[in-house]
């Protein structure tokens, strides 16, 4: 009978699995058995797969059939491997116990070492390593590992143990510091440390009412069950819900021989990026150690050493450090994330895993960049697609980020390690739960904490930045906020933190929560108060990546700008025209906005037509502002899109004025008769204007048929604006937009009136330009009647902010606090369709407008300018259903590029 594999062996040079496999021997386990198979130095092992751990969920905790055998058996070849064997008091073997699930999450359970000691085993390991010292340091590590991860349970949950918890084996292992007057861990000598021992078995038995367990086998079990359980903890459960990860998947366990980086000068342990996780220089990049085991390099218990400074203190170590490191990468082709431990000189590799989640977007893009500049990718233009591929928007995002401004003449109180780039400002927060509290509150928080743990991860969303006391680039706070594109300032040891009355200080500095403060990221400076911050730079290496970008991309990108200082960043970020300028910003402006209410309130034509002449240089200005920018690119301008009560002041702060003036007014005899009259005439005009439901009411091309002077100056302004620079030398190409149609006969009529305007308006310039004359998609009906519409218009943009709303028939500004995230939460929606495109409903509608718009236009030029434009998901939709352009805001732009040459490439 043949049965089912459960558990594979590494080991000797060769393993039974391979990176492959992950599904089935987790990320972790399945890089251990790559490794091994590549012939690097790794501790032999065996891996326990994902599939026992789905069975032992089907069958209420029971272990698939053959499962114990199989494991017996590999801890045989295991035992065989390294000549000692589990449990044996002469010549015991040690292993660590690690959870591997197919995708890295937290919520784990957290690795256990030196699993296999206990009062026996010792006497045997102090006989193989004549090191008394080293072998108590190794059990009260396992003691308090053991009781942390494997019994002290979930806070919140009935198996809750706090007396167990880590933090209080520390304090009892401090207060045996404090007696022997140390202060350093590798202070403590071999006496001290047996002292910590039985302390801690002590402590154990009264906080579980039974003794530490003994047996190894039974050690064993219960590890492996901890993390069959930890698949299941809340945190891991939440995590998957938002990441969509299958709940039947499961996870793997590696358990694999000790080697020891805590037995003397000889020996250490490292964490190592294969380039600068920064800066992405190709340059090793992390810490080392000496004589420290597992996590102590990462908790910054000791002050660590550069992993640049190993090289000239153990100079042939490094190398080989390095040379694992440069076939590692080669091998996954990308910047691997690599552990390692160092025993009595011997180097073994423990870990490795892509660099890319934890390295910044600036590092991603220049090692990417680099190594396919190198052929490490592949040969010529297939490297450079693999590159373009591997970066995400993401990355590119986090380099478009704000950093201080230069200029600014703040000095620093306090300095820490840059552990990821951009300024951040927020007032101060020192728990997460804070931090999330405050920021649904609307504010900016920074979180300040010692260190941090994955408990705080909660907290890091919600943040602008964090800064922690304690604690290094290869921290886990430096890790977290990095893969968030968050600014972090890391081991600022100058501060110190006062969690109890939520405040830290530097010096004479006190800092309380609620205070501002702005840290650095870049440079892991930390500032009180608000420093100005400047806008970002493209990079070197993110300017060619886009370059090679745009090189396979199909899908134009355009951008969306009322202004021409808008309109200069999006050209300089490659814009290649503007998809979206927006008018009535303009009518907003202080100087301009009375005219516009002179304009609305007219009484007579004449009045209107007055206002109207003193709005025209405004705008006309405005335009020859922007077509000077986009010198030689398409320029669509809409025409005024919202309801005009926009433009008046709000109907019950005029109420309350009028109610104001009128008693005033009374208590002084008719001294304010004017005021009153003025806000009871604005008052009537407001009224006169309210709709019950604005979005659906008088605005868009319908203001245009109602009052179609104001639309005729807009496109005299433009016209006269585009015939202007043309003479100037101008290469000027103006598209003019009509916004909110419904039916092909609003579009018709107010074509007809606004051609003749542009006709007079060249006759009076002497000049003639070529525009283009279109129309907004954003009312379903128009998108039904596309082929109709699309005869009488040269383009369409399909604005699907509103078309979003029209086809849901869901008020964004109501619905998003409401019910809509309500909806994503419950599954009704699977995101929200504001951010990212409905493809299902809305893009159907879009494909649909698009092919039968063609149809009667061949030429028709479609775009999209909702904020979709600037959003990936959509973006690869709108490639898909063959658009000319996206356009989005202006910091989106070299997003979209890569987006689109995604598109493109996974096409
Ligand atoms: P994480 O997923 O948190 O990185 P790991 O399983 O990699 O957890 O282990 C945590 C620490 O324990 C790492 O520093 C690793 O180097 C160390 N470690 C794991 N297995 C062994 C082993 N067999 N020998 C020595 N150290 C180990
Ligand atoms: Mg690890
Ligand atoms: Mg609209």
């Amino acid at each position: 009978m043949s049965e089912q594999k459960y558990v594979y062996f590494f080991g000797e040079g060769k393993a039974e699995g391979s990176a492959e496999m992950r599904d089935e021997l987790g990320g972790k386990g399945a890089n251990l058995a790559e490794m091994t198979n590549l012939g690097l130095p790794v501790p032999p092992g065996y891996i326990v797969s994902t599939k026992a751990c789905a069975y032992y969920y089907q069958h209420d905790g029971k272990y698939p059939d053959g499962l114990e055998e199989q494991v017996e058996e590999n801890l045989t070849k295991l035992e065989k491997a390294m000549g000692k064997k589990l449990g044996d008091p002469e010549n015991p073997l040690l292993v660590s116990v690690r959870s591997g699930a197919p995708v890295s999450m937290p919520g784990m359970m957290d690795t256990i070492l030196n699993l296999g000691l206990n009062d026996e085993t010792i006497k045997g390991l102090i006989k193989q390593t004549k090191n008394e010292r080293f072998a108590y340091d190794a059990y009260r590590r396992f003691i308090m590992m053991f009781s942390d991860v494997v019994l002290a349970g979930d806070e919140g949950r009935p198996n809750y143990r706090p007396e167990l918890k880590r933090h209080r084996f520390e304090e009892l292992f401090d207060e045996v510091k404090k007696e022997k007057g140390v202060s350093l861990d590798t202070d403590v000598d071999a006496e001290g440390l047996k002292e910590v021992v039985s302390r801690f078995k002590e402590h154990f038995k009264k906080a579980y009412g039974e003794e530490f367990p003994s047996d190894p086998r039974e050690q064993l079990r219960f590890a492996t069950n901890a993390v069959f359980e930890s698949w299941n903890s809340p945190r891991a459960n939440s995590f998957r819900k938002i990441k969509s990860i299958p709940d039947n998947l499961g996870t793997a366990v590696n358990v694999q021989a000790m080697v020891f980086g805590n037995m003397g000068d000889d020996c250490g342990t490292g964490v190592i990026f294969t380039r600068d996780a920064i800066t992405g220089d190709n340059v090793l990049y992390g810490n080392y150690l000496g004589n420290a085991q597992g996590e102590d390099v990462v908790a910054g218990i000791r002050q660590s050493m550069p992993i640049l400074e190993m090289k000239a203190v153990m100079p042939v170590l490094y190398d080989e450090l390095q040379e694992h490191a440069q076939r590692l990468e080669k091998h996954y082709r990308a910047i691997q994330d690599i552990e390692f431990t160092v025993e009595k000189g011997r180097l073994f590799i423990l870990q490795t895993r892509s660099g890319v989640p934890t390295a910044t977007g600036r590092a991603v893009i220049k090692a990417f960049v680099d190594m396919a500049e190198d052929g490490l990718l592949g040969k010529g233009e297939a490297g450079r697609q693999q590159a373009v591929l591997e970066i995400q928007p993401d990355h590119v995002d986090q380099l478009l980020h704000p950093q201080i401004d230069p200029k600014a003449k703040a000095k620093p109180i306090a300095k820490g390690v840059n552990a990821s780039p951009g300024a951040a400002v927020g007032t101060v927060v020192f728990t997460p739960d804070d931090a999330v509290s405050e920021a649904k509150a609307g504010k900016n928080v920074i979180l300040v904490r010692p260190e941090t743990t994955p408990d705080d991860v909660h907290g890091f969303a919600p943040a602008q930045g964090i800064l922690t006391q304690i604690g290094g680039a290869t921290s886990h706070a430096a890790l977290v906020a990095r893969g968030m594109g968050k600014p972090c300032v890391a081991g600022c040891g100058q501060i110190s933190i006062d969690l109890a009355s939520k405040k830290f200080t530097i010096g004479d500095i006190v800092v309380k929560e609620g205070d501002t403060i702005t840290i650095d990221g870049t440079k892991g400076n930390v500032y009180l108060g608000k420093v100005p911050t400047i806008p970002p730079e493209m990079t070197d290496e993110l300017k060619k990546l886009l370059s090679w970008a745009d090189s396979f991309r199909r899908l134009g990108v355009w951008t969306n700008a009322d202004y021409p200082r808008d309109a200069k960043v999006a050209r300089d970020f490659g814009a290649e025209g503007i998809g979206l300028c927006r008018t009535e910003h303009m009518f907003m402006e202080t100087e301009r906005l009375p005219v516009v209410q002179d304009m609305i309130l007219a009484k007579t034509a004449e009045e209107r037509q007055t206002a109207l002449d003193r709005l025209l240089p405004f705008q006309r200005d405005d335009f020859i502002g922007i077509f000077r920018v986009m010198d030689g690119l398409p320029v669509i301008i809409r025409l005024i899109d919202p309801p005009l009560h926009e433009f008046l002041p709000a109907h019950d702060k005029l109420l309350k004025d009028v109610t104001k003036f009128s008693m005033a007014n009374h208590q002084f005899g008719g001294v304010f008769a004017e005021e009153l009259k003025e806000k009871e005439d604005m008052l009537r005009a407001v009224e006169s204007m309210r709709e019950m439901n604005p979005m659906l009411g008088l605005r868009g091309c319908r203001l245009g048929l109602v009052m179609p002077e104001i639309i005729e100056m807009q496109v005299r302004a433009i016209i006269t604006a585009a015939c202007m620079v043309k003479k100037e030398g101008v290469d000027v190409h103006p598209e003019i937009m009509i916004p909110l149609i419904g039916h092909v006969n609003e579009l018709k009529v107010t074509k007809d009136k606004l051609v003749e305007v542009a006709k007079q308006a060249m006759e009076e310039q002497k000049t003639t330009v070529d525009y283009k004359f279109g129309t907004m998609i954003e009312i379903p009906r128009a998108a039904l009647t596309a082929d109709d519409v699309a005869e009488v218009a040269d383009f369409f943009s399909f604005g699907t902010n509103d078309l979003t709303q029209t086809v849901f028939g869901i008020s964004r500004d109501d619905a998003e606090g409401k019910f809509l995230m309500r909806y994503v939460e419950q599954g009704i929606l699977e995101r929200n369709p504001f951010q990212t495109l409905d493809r299902d409903g809305v893009g159907k509608l879009i494909k649909m407008a698009v092919e039968n718009g063609r149809k009667t236009n061949p030429k028709l030029e479609v775009g999209i300018c909702g904020e979709h434009g600037g959003d990936p998901s959509s973006i690869e939709f709108c490639h898909q259903v063959g658009l000319n352009y996206v356009s989005c805001s202006p910091f989106r732009v070299p997003i979209a590029r890569l987006a689109a040459a995604h598109a493109r490439l996974k096409e």
